[in-house]
């Protein structure tokens, strides 16, 4: 350690150094002028070809992409900082990703060094930002797109009414009726809209803002189902409860509000996919051993192609069918379940074999336990 009003040992700087620049958050290295690594950071790993130890080796064996390495080739040529926005590929885990990294690269002083100087290479990751900016233009696109076909479907329509096409009693019914209809449905994309938005609200600290509180998971279901009924019942559709007996219960500690989105979606979403009769539908809950518990949803109707069921959650997206303009919806429902789920710390997943069986599943860890309800004395 240095002790005041003495300057402190090389061995205190070096360490000093390290520990910073394995901090900083970017990628960080430091090469002699021969390209030859001196220093790397934690970070930077991500961004190397293989996991050998990267000191000691020249640039371009070590790093993923040759355009970094061309970044600090340039800087030594020319002896002036460079820097450059580029988009790699890297391996993670088994799987390719997409990153937006700003590579800077600037001459340094290597006090010891044969030569005296060297390089030093910042690597800023901007992937998070970058997908961040991708989904919001994403969701005003298609949100814009989404909001403005009912709206031209109705203006075309009140255009006829208003050059006078009123005469007839039963034109003027059909345009009324298709005009509700699609004002019903303007209606729902903003309903849904505003849903998203308030889970959103609560941003990273969703889980400290939920409204959470002890309540029973079986009566938030039969309340779904009860609003549900008419369609239940016009689908002929029947609805088995799976839920652990009664001296176990099923309560959860959640925001009331966030679980009946999720079931109805949910359960919605089985009963209108679904045109076929002797539609069964499944829906319950079971406790895991580490105090979690799994909720489920499954039905044995159409179900999900496979090469949709990675994007069915995304905001928007519906599958093509060749009914499915049949089919009300806006795309926005499993986007709003997630949101919801993952504000409780849960995950959910889908299975599906099309014709056979359709399962979504809510896996959440166990719940923080809720402060004691005070009785007034
Ligand atoms: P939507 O408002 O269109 O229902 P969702 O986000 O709720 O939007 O669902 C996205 C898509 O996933 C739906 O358009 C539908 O094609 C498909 N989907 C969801 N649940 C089921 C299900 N139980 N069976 C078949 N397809 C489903």
């Amino acid at each position: 350690m240095a002790d005041a009003g003495r300057a402190p040992e090389a061995g205190w700087w070096s360490d000093m150094l390290s520990s910073l620049l394995e901090g900083m958050g970017d990628a960080c290295l430091v090469t002699d002028d021969r390209l030859v690594v001196l220093f790397a950071n934690a970070e930077a790993a991500d961004l190397f070809r293989s996991p050998l130890r990267p000191v000691g080796r020249r640039l371009f064996e070590v790093l993923a992409d040759h355009r970094l390495t061309e970044v600090a080739e340039r800087c030594r040529r020319e002896q002036v900082p460079v820097e450059q926005s580029l988009q790699i590929v890297v391996h993670q885990g088994g799987h390719e990703r997409k990153k937006y990294l700003v590579v800077s690269a600037a001459p340094i002083r290597l006090p010891g060094a044969p030569s005296g100087h060297g390089l030093r290479l910042i690597i800023r990751d901007e992937t998070q930002q970058r997908e961040t900016e991708q989904i919001r233009k994403d969701f005003v696109a298609n949100a814009s797109h989404e909001l403005r076909t009912p709206l031209s479907i109705i203006n075309g329509y009140l255009e006829n009414l208003v050059e006078g096409d009123i005469d007839d009693p039963v034109m003027v019914q059909r345009s009324l009726l298709t005009m509700q209809k699609h004002s019903l449905r303007l209606a729902r994309i903003v309903e849904d809209m505003l849903t998203i938005s308030r889970f959103e609200s609560v941003g990273e600290e969703e889980a400290a803002d939920l409204k959470r509180s002890s309540f029973s998971v079986e009566e938030c279901v039969k309340d779904v189902l009860d609003r549900l009924h008419p369609v239940i019942q016009e689908k002929r559709a029947r609805v088995e409860m799976e839920f652990p007996p009664a001296e176990v219960g099923s309560r959860l500690a959640g925001d009331r509000f966030y679980w009946d989105q999720v079931f109805f979606n949910l359960i919605e979403n089985a009963l209108k996919e679904n045109q076929q009769p002797g539609l069964v539908i499944g829906v319950g809950m079971c406790h895991r051993p580490d105090g979690g518990c799994e909720l489920w949803v499954r039905d044995n109707g159409v179900g999900i192609p496979r090469a949709d069921l990675p994007f069915v959650f995304k905001r928007f997206y519906r599958v093509a069918k060749h009914h499915s303009q049949e089919i009300k919806g806006t795309g926005l429902g499993l986007s709003i379940v997630r949101r919801a789920v993952e504000a409780h710390g849960g995950e959910i997943s889908v299975d599906s074999t099309p014709g056979l069986r359709t399962q979504f599943t809510i896996t959440l860890p166990p719940a923080p336990a809720l402060p004691p309800v005070c009785s007034e004395p």
